[in-house]
């Protein structure tokens, strides 16, 4: 008799023609042991912790997965580094699709459970490190409102992985709105016009409900991805996270960040930051993201013209003129956010210019991006060559001004909401992730509760300190895969 442990699941994506997905076994892990679970995302599913815990590990083993799930490989496309791969899930199988007891659907998804049709020339394993990483840091990004998918669980597989060294193998349990990626669209689009409009069908009746009255509905679509993007994008870069691999297979439709690779938040302020190891030539370095997105959505765009008009050049022109809207709608939201970071509710009272003036300043004096904004009223916390450059004297003095004596405890409150003291340090994600590779789970642990509450002052100041700036410089990050 299987349990359901809480989950309700129903599979609507399975009803896609049999080319989007393929059914899959896990890989039947021998000796499961528990890292870390999520008991306020369970909760807040719906589902039964206790049973869950006590079965020990049912998402570790075919044989015991709770009622009504099922293992499925998603097939999709994406451009990796610029170059068009057919991909898939090569290590990871949708569960099916929760929905909460408030009508919430949700994939649940594994992820490092093994080989399946898509594993090209990969074992389908994930080792300790990598899953850690993804939890602490999407949990990171939760806790500082950005959309994400989120991370339920982490097991060791007791089964050992291998990359440049032998490492712990482990899985992690993913939770997302969906998978559907600008990749499942690019997949869908090498297969024919039906398949394309099938997924953009179910796209928009699991997404987006509301875009189905609307006369021209795929155009619809395109928009809203554009809005949601540009607004997550903007978020990004309002927390100086990188990333790493923005591929069109890690373009999440819904607009939740997806993939958490070799991200990392930056420090030291500096545009053309690049941590990720393969990244060799910067195409996702922190100041390009926006550019990056705007490809992808075009590559997204591409996939769609078939449904835009028969006459192929009537469809490039909507999409263009659809595209060409991201530039403003990113900015917009990128000013919203960075008014906010300096305390000026009403983003029309300053410009982009103002605030990249005080952006060029950070750069200069290499100061941190995070406390730099979080101590911009106590000048004695930020670094002291910016302090007493002559420029920031100047900047602040108008950034003063336009706020208003009178509304300056408001403005405070306003910055003291919108710029973490906490963000998930370099240093201290690579330490905790090596005691935990040694076995002592405890730094993790410690780091998981911090990081979420971004916005309160932790009483260890260690959580507070950027690493050097040769750490920084020297700092690299890897797929992990
Ligand atoms: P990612 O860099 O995580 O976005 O992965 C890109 C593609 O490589 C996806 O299709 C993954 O499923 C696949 N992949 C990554 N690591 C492995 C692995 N160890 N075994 C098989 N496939 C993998
Ligand atoms: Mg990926």
């Amino acid at each position: 008799m299987t349990s359901t442990f809480g989950f309700n699941f129903s599979d609507t994506y399975s009803k896609l023609p049999k080319e989007f997905v393929k059914k899959s076994d896990l890989y039947p892990f021998t000796n499961p042991q528990h890292q870390i679970f999520n008991s306020s995302l369970a909760l807040q599913l719906g589902l039964d912790e206790k049973a869950i815990r006590e079965s020990k590990y049912i998402f570790a083993n075919g044989s015991n997965l709770p009622q009504g799930a099922s293992a499925i490989a998603q097939a999709y496309c994406g451009h990796q580094f610029g170059h068009f791969v057919k991909l898939g899930d090569g290590r990871a199988l949708l569960l099916g699709e929760h929905v909460t007891p408030d009508q919430k659907r949700y994939d649940i998804q594994l992820k490092g459970s093994g080989p399946t049709e898509f594993s090209r020339g990969g074992d389908g394993f994930a080792a300790l490190g990598p899953m850690l990483r993804e939890y602490l840091i999407s949990e990171s990004i939760h806790a500082l409102g950005i959309p994400t998918t989120r991370s339920l669980s982490v097991i060791s597989t007791g089964q050992p992985v291998f990359r440049e060294t032998t490492l712990k193998g482990a899985m992690l349990t993913r939770v997302a709105e969906s998978h559907i990626r600008v990749g499942t669209f690019q997949y869908a689009s090498i297969n024919g016009t039906d398949h394309v409009r099938e997924l953009a069908e179910y796209t928009i009746q699991r997404h987006f409900a509301d875009l189905n009255n609307q006369e021209k509905k795929f155009e619809a679509l395109l928009l809203r991805i554009i809005d949601l993007q540009s607004q997550l994008i903007a978020q990004w870069m309002s927390v100086g996270f990188i990333h790493g691999v923005m591929n069109t297979d890690n373009m999440s439709i819904c607009g939740e960040t997806i993939d958490y690779g070799p991200c990392a938040f930056m420090n030291h302020y500096k545009q053309d930051t690049v941590f990720s190891s393969i990244d060799r030539n910067g195409r996702y370095a922190y100041g390009n993201q926006p550019m990056i997105a705007h490809w992808n959505l075009t590559r997204f765009a591409e996939s769609l013209l078939i449904l835009f008009d028969e006459d192929i050049d009537i469809a490039k022109e909507k999409a263009l003129s659809i595209l060409s809207l991201f530039k403003e709608k990113y900015s917009h939201h990128w000013l919203n956010l960075m008014a906010k970071k300096i305390g000026i509710e009403n983003s029309s009272r300053v410009d982009e210019t103002f605030i990249n003036e005080f952006l060029t300043l950070l750069e200069k004096h290499e100061a941190d991006f995070t406390n730099s904004f979080r101590n911009l009223n106590n000048p004695h916390q930020l670094k002291r060559s910016l302090t007493d450059d002559d420029v920031f004297v100047q900047w602040n003095k108008k950034r003063i001004n336009l706020i208003g004596k009178e509304n300056i405890h408001n403005s405070q409150k306003l910055m003291d909401s919108i710029n973490p003291c906490v963000i998930p340090r370099n240093h201290l994600v690579e330490q905790s992730l090596d005691d935990a590779n040694n076995g002592n789970l405890e730094t993790f642990y410690e780091l998981v509760q911090v990081i979420q509450h971004p916005y309160s002052m932790p009483e260890n100041q260690k959580y507070l300190e950027p690493p050097s700036l040769e750490y920084e410089q020297s700092y690299r990050t890897f797929c992990g895969t």
